[in-house]
């Protein structure tokens, strides 16, 4: 993901986003706050290419290896988690 200010490249795995602390959140490079908001197209972008290659996969693997509200619940966690977007915070 990309600063909203200063367009600094910003890790998905990097402690400014994965903080528990919304205020506590800042750009490693210019230190302005900043606040995550899912975007819905990246979300379905990640969200439909993975479902499929997770419902395959429970095709192909043996039963009750992984059950489907399983699959879905990660699918939906990690498309939720790449679409993050930081924003402005507004006010
Ligand atoms: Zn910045």
């Amino acid at each position: 993901m990309e600063c909203p200010f200063c367009h600094h490249r910003i890790g998905y795995f990097s402690k400014a986003v994965n903080s528990l602390n919304q205020r506590a959140r800042k750009c490693p490079a210019c230190g302005k706050a900043f606040i995550l908001k899912l975007n819905k197209k990246k979300y379905w972008a990640f969200a439909i290419p993975l479902l499929i290659v997770a419902l395959t996969a429970l095709q192909l693997l043996p039963p009750h290896w992984l059950n489907l509200p399983v699959a879905v619940g990660i699918v939906v966690g990690i498309s939720m988690f790449f679409s993050l977007k930081p924003i402005e915070p507004e006010g």
